[in-house]
């Protein structure tokens, strides 16, 4: 017998301690076909003196009855095209003191055209530190086929802005929409991989409700992505991602009552993210196994794989058994590496 040892191919998802602030649609120049921010989110839409009221009495004792320190991150609209005022009333939030100090550092999402380098500057002045763009796609086609009102080039740029001028940066796109094909998605992929961003996030396109979306579909102008289709190339970017040391933080929207009530067409399933997670690492274990000098007897993997290792329901119990690998051969340890032990080799 013999044991070879291998780095696990997924990196453990952090629990981040942010406190989200939703601010829908405000900033927002218009409303995208896809978005439907007020069902997102559960939040109507955004009444910035009202969101500022609560907050300014809430958030210092709120943060307070919290464990760890947290990050307050404005979510939901376009945080830097809001007009300059209300962004700098609600970067000052960032400083509200509370006496157990546990707000620690400010995020915001917007958009690749509104990261100037007078918007970054403004930003850096209150000690934000993480920026999510709203990228979509790289793909020029598919960015106008969704009249989103920028190009494959200011979004790239977009992105070395933001980590040229030190700031986190966190990509998030849009496999399936409008005009989308696979090659344009595997494309962006390779792009990501070229910007090394500090974090990603795939959100599948959802046809929802009352969106402009909503109507392409319905007269059958928009086809989305069937979820066989969305995981294979997700947990195929997903290990690519992951082996590139590029976490991928969300896969999927969060399964928001009112949310999942009002999903008309496309790729949703509530455990998306699991099932995603455990095809790729499907993916690279069959490639591993393959390339093994001998049979496999037993495997050791990191523990936290556990809950997704089968698959969801166990739906890949019978893939893996096709590679010899039975549950009687699988032990979860407590070290953060793969360990395959393999018999008949001399
Ligand atoms: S996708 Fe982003 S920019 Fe477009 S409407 Fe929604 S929040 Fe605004």
């Amino acid at each position: 017998m013999q044991d070879f040892y291998s780095l696990t191919p997924l990196l453990k998802p952090e629990s981040k301690h942010i406190y989200p602030i939703f601010i829908p649609f405000a900033g927002c120049k218009k409303r995208c076909a896809f978005c439907a921010q007020t069902l997102q989110t559960g939040q109507q839409e955004a009444e910035l003196e009202q969101i500022e009221k609560r907050l300014k009495t809430s958030l210092g004792a709120d943060c307070a009855t919290r464990q760890k320190k947290q990050e307050l991150a404005f979510f939901g609209g376009t945080f830097t095209l809001m007009p300059e005022y209300w962004q700098k009333r609600f970067l000052e939030l960032g400083k509200v003191s509370n006496a157990a100090h546990q707000l620690h550092q400010l995020r915001c999402s917007t958009r690749p055209d509104a990261v100037s380098h007078s918007k970054l500057s403004l930003l850096r002045e209150y000690g934000l530190k993480t920026i999510e763009l709203g990228i979509q796609s790289y793909d020029s086609c598919s960015l106008q086929a969704s009249g989103r009102g920028y190009t494959g080039q200011t979004a790239f740029e977009a992105c070395s802005r933001v980590s040229e001028n030190g700031f986190n940066l966190v990509i998030q796109l849009m496999p399936g929409m409008p005009g989308q094909t696979i090659e344009a998605f595997r494309k962006d992929i390779e792009l990501v991989l070229e910007l090394k961003p500090q974090a990603v996030r795939l959100y599948p396109c959802l046809v929802i409700a009352e969106t402009e979306l909503a109507k392409l579909w319905q007269s059958g102008s928009y086809q989305p992505w069937s979820i066989e289709q969305t995981i294979s190339e997700l947990a195929a970017a997903l290990l690519k991602l992951n082996l590139a040391g590029i976490p991928v933080i969300r896969q999927g929207l969060a399964p928001e009552a009112e949310l999942t009530s009002n999903i008309l067409a496309g790729p949703w399933h509530p455990a998306l993210g699991n099932i995603i997670q455990a095809k790729a690492l499907y993916l690279w274990l069959s490639a591993k196994l393959g390339n093994l000098p001998a049979s496999i007897v037993q495997i050791h993997l990191p523990r936290w794989l556990q809950g997704i290792f089968w698959g969801h329901k166990g739906e890949l119990k019978p893939a893996y058994e096709e590679l010899l690998i039975t549950r009687d051969k699988v032990i979860f340890w407590e070290w953060p590496i793969v360990k395959f032990t393999v018999s008949g080799y001399n």
